[in-house]
């Protein structure tokens, strides 16, 4: 039986950000993981209207990586033609490493979405929760955490986050508007959206 404990960073990453790498450092960090898997999402069920190529998401994501040996990109969503559900892609991730216990981070708020995800029950079954606390959290975020256990089951847990108030709808922005984006993303991010001319046209 083995002890690994793997992160999950899953993620729209449209484009992937310094606080997605801090959240995900400071995950790893505080519950000791053995790696971080990042999963850019194919076409996720809660965004549908991208603008962007599933691959460019992912080569960025590959990119901001690239360098940290405790950090993996996984192109599981991406290659995936259908929609991609976390409980399917957990599952999946089960099966391929049974014996590997397996967290998945998310934003504070995001968690409070879970209702609306499919088969939280299940999904709750299959991996702890890590929900990392963001500038603006809601007062009652514990509370909320709690409720959600005591419908699904299953652990979630609460640690502080880098505290970085960066988005992604703000960096694209940026970019239309033509102003730096080096604070806020990796320079080969940087690069990467430059070289490719992403986010030009829409946000
Ligand atoms: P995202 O916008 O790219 O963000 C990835 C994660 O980073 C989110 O948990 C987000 O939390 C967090 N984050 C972003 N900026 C942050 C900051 N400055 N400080 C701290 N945390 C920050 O990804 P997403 O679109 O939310 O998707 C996250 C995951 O949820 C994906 O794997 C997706 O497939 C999954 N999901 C699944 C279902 C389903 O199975 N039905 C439905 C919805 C989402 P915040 O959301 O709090 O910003």
């Amino acid at each position: 039986m083995s002890n690994l404990k793997y992160g999950i960073m899953g993620g729209t990453f449209n484009p992937i950000h310094n606080a997605h790498i801090r959240m995900a450092e400071e995950v790893r960090d505080i519950l000791d993981l053995d790696k971080i898997i990042f999963i850019p999402t194919g076409t996720p069920p809660h965004k549908n209207n991208l603008n962007i190529d599933a691959l460019d998401r992912y080569e960025m994501t590959k990119l901001a990586i690239s360098g940290n040996d405790k950090f993996e990109v996984s192109d599981i969503e991406v290659l995936n033609k259908g929609v991609s559900y976390t409980v399917e892609t957990v599952g999946k991730l089960k099966e391929f490493y049974p014996n590997v216990e397996f967290y998945f981070i998310t934003g504070a708020d995001s968690i409070l979405d879970i209702y609306k995800w499919k088969n939280p029950e299940k999904l709750l079954s299959l991996c702890k929760f890590v929900s990392v606390k963001r500038p603006n959290y809601s007062d009652d975020l514990e509370a909320k955490i709690k409720e959600i256990v005591d419908k699904f089951g299953g652990e979630i847990l609460l640690v502080d986050g880098p505290l970085l108030n960066i988005s992604s709808t703000e960096i694209r922005e940026r970019v239309r508007e033509g102003r730096p984006i080096y604070d806020f993303v990796p320079q080969k991010v940087a690069d990467y959206i430059k070289e490719n001319k992403l986010y030009i046209k829409w946000i």
